[in-house]
């Protein structure tokens, strides 16, 4: 049984149990005869506690599940962040000499210009993050979420800066001004679509 989690009913169970407990041992000394009755007592006594306590244990795991349906887990946080792809096996085998076996999988993540590691998911929008060797080389503008008590990201939009200029990331087939978010084959005509680095202009200010 878990019992570490429910301490409340741990304590109040065995405080009983200590007070009849303690009960006990003051009756004990007259007779043996009665000792053996006791203990036969004190042993029903401590299997109702035990049916007392589950029962408290699992009215607790539904207010668990009750209150966090009811406040929901916390709103994801939408995030813009600067850095560049790592392998996070690599880099905390770098950093921390973490145990890095010579044919391991990549662990794919972000490392932001400030020192934060992402560990990214893979979607179909960020897909181009797995397999695409090409953006190992930039520096990345992703914009995605973030989610409670996680360092995990979700890629939603994907950015390069080089020359000081920002530039959306994306696959074009030119054949047929089909724009996809991942390497591959085009949906319409199969040919490969290819990378494209687009600067963002920005609207110039009217007078
Ligand atoms: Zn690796
Ligand atoms: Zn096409």
């Amino acid at each position: 049984m878990r019992m570490g989690k429910y301490k409340r009913g741990d304590q109040r169970a065995s405080k009983m149990i200590e007070f009849t407990a303690n009960i006990q041992n003051k009756e004990r000394e007259p007779m043996f005869d009665r000792q053996n009755h006791s203990v036969f007592w004190l042993g029903g006594l401590i299997f109702i506690l035990l049916v007392i306590a589950a029962a408290n244990m699992r009215g607790q795991n539904a207010e668990t599940v009750e209150s966090q349906n009811a406040d929901g887990v916390g709103a994801a946080e939408e995030i813009r962040i600067r850095g560049r792809l790592v392998c996070l096996a690599e880099a905390m085998h770098d950093l921390y000499r973490a145990d890095l076996p010579a044919d391991h999988e990549h662990l794919h993540g972000f490392e932001t210009t400030d020192g934060v590691f992402y560990t990214l998911l893979r979607t179909n929008l960020s897909e181009a993050l797995f397999v695409d060797k090409r953006l190992h080389q930039k520096t990345l503008i992703i914009r995605g979420r973030t989610f409670p008590k996680t360092y995990l990201l979700e890629a939603i939009r994907l950015q390069s800066l080089h020359d000081g200029v920002v530039h959306d990331l994306y696959y074009y087939c030119d054949t047929c001004a089909i724009r996809a978010a991942a390497p591959g084959d085009c949906v319409c005509c199969q040919a490969p679509v290819e990378l494209v680095e687009k600067p963002i202009k920005f609207a110039p200010l009217s007078d």
